[in-house]
Formats: structure tokens, C-alpha cells, sequence
């Protein structure tokens, strides 16, 4: 039987995804070791402090496919080495399941790629939508200057799959060349 969800209301501040309501769920840079392709860079980094890289929301939302599970995407700007700080990057568990996300603070980029290698890239600016489609993996990049805030949203029993991407990693990267964001071969991806 479904558990009855009543409708409710939740606060995110446009500008840096943080509600007043509910707590965030937060990744520090101690938690992303072995996710960048330049561990020394990555060791001197955190010996300057272990700070959050990216935050955002599980509202508890029963996770049935009747359910929409939903909230803040909050990547701070940063770099490792010349890697733009990014959140880890997951498969739905039931992989067949699509997600959206709405930018609305922030410069960055979704990486997005299929168990068969297929592999895109769409631009966050504020006032876009980027669609995930199943069976991509997904990757929210900061690759500017100020905290890159999206709201998502996916079915609620779709569950994520974190450990695909930490063991293989993603094809790709997107590193900082003159400046500018460059998607470029992950040195570690196996
Ligand atoms: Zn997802």
C-alpha cells in the first residue's frame, strides 16, 4: 500500500539553493577522493581544509513510482588541479528513469553518458532546463564563479547508483584550458 503524502510546501532560495526549512545534504572534498583525475592536486587541495564541494536535498519523499522526489542542486565554484568542482555523478538504480533540472543560479555544465558510451554535454545558465534522459548518468559541473544552484526533479523510486561512477568514473572530464571549460578523455575512466 502507498503511504498518503499530504501536499506541503517547500522554501529554496533562488540564489544559493539553501532553504529555511529543511537541511541539506552536504559533500565534502574528503568524501570526492579518488573522483578527480589529479590526486596530487586533490591532496594539496584538502590539506588547506576540507571544504563542502556540493549540497543538496533528500526530503524524504516515499520512494514508490507515484512519487515525484525533488529539491536543490548547490555546487560551489572551485577547481582541482584544473577540474571544476562537480558533484559525484550517479545511474538511477532503476535506470530507465528520466530527471530534470532547472538552473537557477550559476554557470556549469551536465555531463551526461549511457552505459553504451554515448556521451553529452548541455550548458547550466540561469532560466534553463537541461532533461536527463534514462539511462544516462549525470554529472552537474560548476564551471564559473558563483554557486551553481539547480532544482531537480525524478520519480521517487528510481534510487541512485553512486558506485558505477566511483569504480569507472566518467569517459570524459571538463577541465579549465585558457580560461575556458574544455571536455577533455578522464585519464582514470577504465
Ligand atoms: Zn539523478
Amino acid at each position: 500500500m502507498q503511504q498518503a503524502v499530504l501536499p506541503f510546501s517547500v522554501d529554496f532560495d533562488p540564489r544559493t539553493g539553501l532553504s529555511r526549512s529543511r537541511p541539506t545534504i552536504r559533500r565534502k572534498l574528503s568524501q570526492m577522493a579518488g573522483m578527480y583525475a589529479d590526486d596530487g592536486a586533490f591532496q594539496r587541495l584538502l590539506a588547506q581544509g576540507d571544504q563542502i564541494v556540493y549540497e543538496f536535498y533528500d526530503l524524504g519523499l516515499p520512494e514508490t513510482d507515484g512519487n515525484i522526489a525533488f529539491g536543490a542542486s548547490i555546487v560551489y565554484p572551485g577547481k582541482v588541479g584544473d577540474e571544476y568542482y562537480m558533484t559525484k555523478g550517479h545511474f538511477h538504480t532503476i535506470l530507465d528513469t528520466a530527471e530534470v533540472y532547472y538552473c537557477l543560479a550559476g554557470r556549469g555544465l551536465m555531463l551526461m553518458e549511457n552505459p553504451e558510451g554515448d556521451m553529452y554535454v548541455e550548458a547550466f545558465e540561469p532560466g534553463k532546463a537541461v532533461y536527463v534522459p534514462g539511462r544516462f548518468a549525470h554529472r552537474s559541473i560548476n564551471t564559473g564563479t558563483e554557486t551553481l544552484v539547480t532544482f531537480y526533479a525524478f520519480r521517487a523510486d528510481a534510487g541512485h547508483d553512486y558506485g558505477t561512477i566511483e569504480t569507472k568514473g566518467f569517459r570524459k572530464i571538463v577541465v579549465e584550458r585558457d580560461g575556458k571549460p574544455v571536455v577533455v578523455d578522464n585519464p582514470k575512466w577504465r
